[in-house]
């Protein structure tokens, strides 16, 4: 048997009020969720993938299941998403790991089976050299990918924030898969972006090689994170390998099957010859080439303040603009003092702003049929006041007989 040791830690941050972060630690699976949407919605999200995945995961613990488990996760808040209004738009990210037997050619073998949608990584820490396991499924990263951008140019880039797979934002997922051959003394991190921008992969190495136990390894990245800014939530998975049945005695042989990826396995030049790369503007000449080096040059560390403080003045006028057109578009028939009315805005309000009614009708809703009746209550959202109007005249009443059908469920969503 592998024998596994693990270490977790997750943090709010500095800036953030709320933990839209989940992560799982259990004796074989582990995974990392870093949600996002409007309110709780976030919560909700990464609450639900961990715990979908989980579920469906021991149902099936394999790695076709862990697959299925990822997507059975992305349809469930796809779904929930789509039946809340306050959960619309929810989506998380997910990075998971899996210890799981699997069929070779020399009979069953245990491996590390990691799964990735969105921007968390794994990382994969062997023999003292860090290389990261999975690919960001951001705009940015997508260009790098593409020859577009180069990693340090990626590194400042806003688009680094942008998405393009997240479970919960359509009905199908493609799900990564990557699978590691475990060996003693490998050293597995799952983390999220929180951790990720604000520890470079140098420092995370020397957090990883300098501090043997688990949960100190990871409360002091997560300390680091919190210390370079802690703009975002932070949460840290660590899966150590403790023993491999021999396995690492067959490592030479082992490695030689491994299949060659040299984009995601870089030598130990080839990485340095990215960190000289990286760093040859802002580094101290005398520090090149010095693997002790681990701060962050101060002047980067200024330009990609700066650059962040751009961004987030313009992400908040964008927002501003978004939360009131959302609100001048949106209309909803609702209840006011027992009686049906239209508003216009969103139920229970939107970051601050209230909705208003634009019309009260003397429809008692007593008087409703129960399933009108509990729509209404809830709030009936329309991205037209024509098309409000024209529910709240088909609303189905108990006193008058109506051969109308009861007004369907709306088809278009506010913007
Ligand atoms: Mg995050």
């Amino acid at each position: 048997m592998t024998a596994l040791r693990t270490g977790a830690a997750t943090d709010v941050g500095r800036v953030r009020t709320n933990n839209e972060d989940q992560m799982l630690v259990g004796d074989t699976l582990f995974a990392v969720a870093d949600g996002m949407g409007g309110h709780a919605a976030g919560e909700v999200a990464s609450q639900a993938a961990v715990d979908v995945v989980e579920a469906a995961f021991n149902e099936d613990p394999t790695p076709e299941g862990l697959i299925a488990a990822t997507q059975r996760a992305n349809r469930e808040i796809f779904d929930q998403a789509g039946a809340d209004n306050a959960l619309r738009g929810m989506g998380t990210t997910l990075t998971a790991a899996a210890l799981v037997a699997t069929e070779g050619d020399d009979g069953t073998a245990e491996r590390l089976v990691v799964v990735n949608v969105g921007d968390s990584r794994a990382y994969l820490m062997r023999n003292g050299e860090l290389s990261r396991v999975t690919d960001d499924h951001s705009v940015s990263e997508e260009l790098v990918r593409s020859g577009q951008l180069t990693e340090a140019q990626a590194a400042v880039d806003n688009r680094r924030h942008v998405l393009t797979r997240v479970l919960g934002m359509d009905t199908d997922v493609t799900v990564d898969r990557f699978d590691l051959d475990p060996f003693r003394g490998d050293r597995l991190l799952l983390a999220t972006d929180g951790l990720c921008n604000e520890v470079s992969d140098a420092e995370i190495a020397s957090v990883l090689r300098r501090i043997e136990d688990p949960g100190e390894a990871a409360r002091e990245l997560v300390r680091l994170a919190k210390a370079g800014g802690g703009s975002d939530n932070i949460t840290v998975v660590i899966v150590d390998v403790l023993d491999d049945d021999g396995r690492v005695e067959e490592a030479t042989e082992a490695l030689a099957r491994e299949p060659a990826r040299p984009q995601r396995l870089p030598t130990a030049a080839q990485r340095d010859a990215r960190l000289r790369d990286l760093d040859a503007e802002t580094r101290p000449a005398s520090t090149i080439g010095n693997p002790e080096f681990v701060e962050a040059p101060r002047r980067r560390r200024l330009v990609r303040f700066s650059l962040f403080g751009l961004a987030v003045v313009l992400l908040l006028a964008l927002g501003a603009g978004v939360v009131l057109f959302a609100q001048r578009n949106s209309y909803y028939v609702g209840e006011r003092a027992g009686t049906v009315a239209l508003y216009q805005g969103r139920p229970g309000g939107l970051l601050g702003f209230e909705p208003k009614v634009v019309r009260a009708t003397d429809i008692e809703l007593a008087d409703l049929d129960g399933v009108a009746r509990d729509r209404v209550k809830s709030g009936v959202t329309f991205s037209s006041r024509s098309q409000a109007e024209d529910y709240i005249e088909r609303l189905p009443t108990t006193t008058t007989t109506s051969t109308t059908a009861p007004p369907p469920a709306p088809t278009s969503t506010p913007p």
